[in-house]
């Protein structure tokens, strides 16, 4: 099979041509030509056979070194993206692809451009003090988790495969002054562009208008062609699907974990896998992310940070448009996108159509009283017909981390007898509860024993995310609560940023 790329970003864009290496400033730039840098002894750890099949691609032996970085296709021009951000609320000034380099795009049978993108391949221009690397366990999370995502129906970047590297990665997991060598892994990652909100802030914030209006286009060219000459129309959709995005992470229970402005998608997908998490216990302000001391990227908070982070969007468009108003109304109108979205997820998650019945809301009250499940307790409630002279049903109560008290399962069983006079749709639920998410804890043990040298463990877990929607039985492992053992283990529940 001959691998064929295209270079349409490459020839299109304005770039820094001559490979150099070094960190440093690029300006007036939308990329910088770059190589990966090869590895020891790359090896296939995972594929994922849905991504390749975007491709049009099959496994073989060649992939490890052509996915490790160490070989470079003819037609390959890789590159690396310069871009900027807010992190935690903060103007960074220049971030940029710093261990990530797109190889190419390639474009399949069926005429869709998909980027190819190596993350941890080695350091680029934007590598700034680090070293242009990735570990496994962050790598494996990352593959794992776009992949789940998509299963889930929710719009993702991919994975395609993770290629051990056969070195070693020095990090300082805790950031306590104890690093140590990890196992390095390099992720290939599939998006029709993985263009964020950063790289048009970027040339705002530098007055690089030009370059603004040039990636501005290209971008309306290539994926709002619907949106062609009219800015405001394309930001206007950008503001919509990041609404309907964080409702649906809602929906799941998803939380990314750093929405600075550089992790968020010009195309309104999930992207850049770091500290993230799922609500094990229901629970409105549980942030993965260690360092989010101020629970900036909790659960709940997560729509008002994507339009917060849309408002740094418009800034960064308005040296092209003039007028503020315009976008100041899609900026409003976000919020009218995500409640319609939310609602209609939420209800749909008890089987009901959206009504102003107090129902929801108070089943949501009672989920943060006590630690609960939410992933457990949505999919059972499908299970649950009626209800017995006293206690809760089976299904519902092995959701609950410990022991109610007798007043709080009081409370669920006036609720319970509410709801289940209630004509539901039960196959509705059992599409929008799933039964199996990528749950860290769950992540973490792949982790582990991929480290240990089981070469099957990621295929064997990515092949349960494929049907996260499936009945599975009462004792099957996959569908249980959080183990007590995990919840303060680090990467079962929350984790730091290094990765
Ligand atoms: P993240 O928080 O992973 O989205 O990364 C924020 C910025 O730091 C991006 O510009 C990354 O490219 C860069 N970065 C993170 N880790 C590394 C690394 N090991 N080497 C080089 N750059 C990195
Ligand atoms: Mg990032």
């Amino acid at each position: 099979m001959e691998l064929i790329f295209d270079d349409l970003w490459v020839r299109t864009l304005p770039g820094e041509q001559d490979i150099r290496p070094g960190s440093r400033q690029v300006y007036g730039q939308c990329y910088s030509r770059v190589l990966p840098t090869a590895v020891r002894k790359p090896g296939l750890i995972a594929w994922s056979a849905e991504a390749a099949q975007l491709l049009d691609w099959t496994q073989s032996p060649e992939m490890a070194e052509i996915l490790g970085g160490n070989r470079v296709l003819e037609s390959m021009k890789p590159y690396a993206a310069c871009y900027g951000g807010h992190q935690f609320g903060h103007w960074a000034g220049q971030l940029g692809d710093g261990r990530a380099m797109t190889l190419g795009e390639v474009v399949n049978g069926r005429g869709e451009r998909w980027e190819v993108q190596l993350k941890g391949a080695g350091p680029t221009p934007y590598s700034r003090r680090a070293d242009g690397r990735a570990v496994l366990r962050s790598s494996v999370r990352e593959f794992l988790c776009s992949e789940a995502m998509f299963h889930l129906g929710i719009p993702t970047t991919r994975a395609l495969a993770l290629v051990g590297t056969g070195e070693g990665v020095m990090r300082d997991m805790f950031y306590d002054g104890h690093p140590e060598l990890e196992p390095g892994a390099v992720v290939t990652r599939l998006a029709p562009t993985f263009v964020r909100f950063g790289n048009f802030e970027i040339f705002a914030s530098r007055n690089e208008v030009d370059v603004l209006r040039q990636l501005t286009e290209f971008v309306i060219e290539q994926h709002y062609p619907q949106h062609r000459g009219d800015i405001y129309a394309f930001y206007d959709e950008v503001c919509r699907r990041t609404a309907e995005l964080m409702a649906d992470w809602m929906r799941v229970g998803f939380v990314h974990g750093v929405m600075n402005t550089d992790n968020l998608s010009i195309l309104g997908w999930t992207i850049d896998y770091g500290p993230y998490g799922w609500l094990d216990p229901y629970q409105l302000d549980f942030t993965p992310n260690t360092t989010d001391r101020n629970l900036r990227y909790s659960y709940a908070n997560q729509p008002r940070i994507g339009q917060w982070n849309l408002a740094r969007l418009a800034e960064a468009l308005l040296p092209l448009v003039g007028d503020e108003k315009p976008l100041q109304a899609s900026l409003d109108h976000y919020l009218v996108h995500f409640e319609k979205r939310h609602r209609e997820n939420m209800w749909a998650k008890i089987g009901l159509p959206p009504s102003n019945d107090p129902l929801l809301a108070d089943l949501l009250n009672l989920l943060e009283d006590f630690e609960t499940d939410m992933t457990i307790f949505f999919r059972n409630l499908a299970r649950v017909r009626e209800l017995e002279a006293e206690g809760l049903p089976r299904e519902l109560s092995r959701a609950f981390y410990g022991t109610p008290s007798p007043e709080y399962i009081e409370k669920m069983r006036i609720w319970l007898l509410r709801y289940l006079g209630q004509a539901r749709d039960l196959e509705l639920m059992n599409r929008v509860n799933p039964s199996l998410i990528p749950r860290n804890y769950l992540v973490q043990q792949v982790i582990d024993r991929c480290a240990a040298g089981d070469a099957g463990a990621v295929n064997e877990f990515l092949q349960q995310l494929r049907q996260p929607y499936r009945e599975r039985a009462e004792d099957d492992p996959l569908f249980q609560p959080r183990p007590d053992w995990a919840r303060n283990r680090p990467g079962c529940s929350a984790l730091s940023c290094s990765s």
